[in-house]
């Protein structure tokens, strides 16, 4: 069986095709809800014949921040990536990491095309695909990796693939179900025509921001993903279905977003100069208004972090602060990447800088977010058993971004 390695950690493959799902935003109620109402049959035949779970994501749980860790198999401190922005230490501007520039690390989708697979990456969003597709189209290799976004832009030279629309359909809208719908599409008709047989498939959590698993709105978007989750078992592609953090309801009884404004609160308790930076903030904040449930702080000259990391504590809605050694050993965060404290707010609140900076008037639903340790575990999913080796490791504590190794190396074919 062919192997490839990158990492440390080699990788076995399968003699047919297999795909690795990141369901951005999948919380485990929504496929809880959409199995009990008979929404996604397809899941269901999956799961007869596989095995499903729990792992736990990458803290802060955004979404860069995992699908980087997910693609190359490794925790933030070496990827790299520890938001969608940090404050630069040279420069003290805020800095935006959606390009590959900032990932540390190589990715299993590049040496699993340099091992001669036909990989295709296909994300609902252009920076994603940005952020993670280096190597994919270095010389002598042939990656795919397109975004729904933009793809009717996809060209031969630049992404590997020129024809995206014809076959998988219409560039969809962004902020859209069918944007995701269409990365899985896309997915099978590779493997269909025999293009890909290496695979990772990146939605987008426009439809969990803004309905709880139960709403309708969820619901039917669950059935257009279950379809082609059923196109792709039947191609007999081999599956391993996960996300990069889940979600939950951010607000009080009445419907407003419950926030704290950290920047607010360290004025008013121990004056100005403390800089608040939310990583959520991205450039498609219309549905969560840049509010998620982790900040971090770079605190004013001559501060003392110990006393301030104990005051905040004390707030209602805060429940986890630490220091950025802490943060560093335990969450396994890049130190250079992060501010003096981190701070993690309740499943029901969001932390943000202060209500100026957070545009909350496009909200049209009730506020639902991530960003903190409760929206850190995710579903882990395969199409077929686990060997004696991985289901001890699914027993123990996995992590979502070892999904490609448990796919890999974790079902005997
Ligand atoms: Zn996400």
């Amino acid at each position: 069986m062919a192997e490839f390695a990158v990492n440390d950690r080699s990788y076995r493959l399968a003699s047919g095709p297999m795909a690795v799902v990141c369901v951005d935003g999948c919380e485990d109620a929504y496929l809880n809800v959409a199995l009990e109402q008979g929404r996604m049959p397809q899941l269901a035949g999956i799961l007869a014949g596989g095995w499903r779970g729990m792992a736990r994501g990458a803290l802060p749980s955004f979404t860069n921040v995992n699908n980087a860790a997910i693609v190359t198999g490794q925790p933030p401190v070496v990827t790299g990536l520890s938001g969608n922005f940090f404050l630069d230490p040279d420069t003290g501007e805020e800095v935006m990491m959606n390009s590959s520039d900032f990932l540390r690390c190589d990715t299993i989708l590049a040496a699993a095309a340099r091992a001669g697979h036909k990989v295709a990456m296909v994300t609902a969003k252009e920076k994603l695909r940005d952020l993670l597709s280096p190597g994919l189209f270095d010389e002598g290799v042939t990656g795919m990796a397109f975004s729904s976004e933009k793809a009717a832009e996809a060209k031969e030279a630049t992404h590997g693939i020129g024809d995206v629309e014809a076959l998988a359909g219409a560039t969809p809208e962004i902020y859209s179900g069918d944007a995701s719908v269409y990365v899985l599409r896309a997915g099978a008709a590779l493997v269909e025509a025999g293009r890909a047989d290496f695979l990772y498939l990146s939605l987008t959590d426009y439809i969990q921001h803004k309905f709880a698993p139960e709403e309708e709105g969820a619901l039917e978007f669950y059935a257009a993903l279950d379809e082609q989750l059923g196109r792709l078992a039947d191609l007999g592609c081999r599956l391993g279905i996960t996300a990069d953090h889940g979600m939950n309801a951010k607000c009080h009884a009445d419907g407003s977003p419950r926030v704290i404004y950290v920047e607010d609160e360290l004025r008013e308790q121990f004056g100005g100069g403390h800089n608040v930076i939310c990583p959520i903030t991205d450039p498609y904040v219309v549905h969560h208004g840049a509010l998620g449930s982790y900040v971090t702080v770079h605190l004013a000259e001559g501060s003392d972090a110990n006393e301030i990391a104990e005051w905040l504590r004390g707030l209602d809605g805060i429940t986890e602060v630490l220091t950025k050694a802490e943060a560093a050993e335990t969450l396994q965060l890049p130190a250079d990447r992060i501010g003096d404290l981190i701070v993690m707010s309740a499943a029901d609140t969001v932390v943000g800088r202060s209500p100026e900076y957070h545009d909350l008037s496009k909200l049209d639903r009730p506020l639902r977010s991530h960003g903190g340790r409760f929206e850190a575990m995710v579903p882990f999913i395969f199409s077929g058993p686990l060997n004696v080796e991985y289901e001890a490791k699914a027993a123990d504590d996995p992590r979502n971004f070892d999904v490609f190794d448990f796919v890999c190396n974790g079902i005997d074919s």
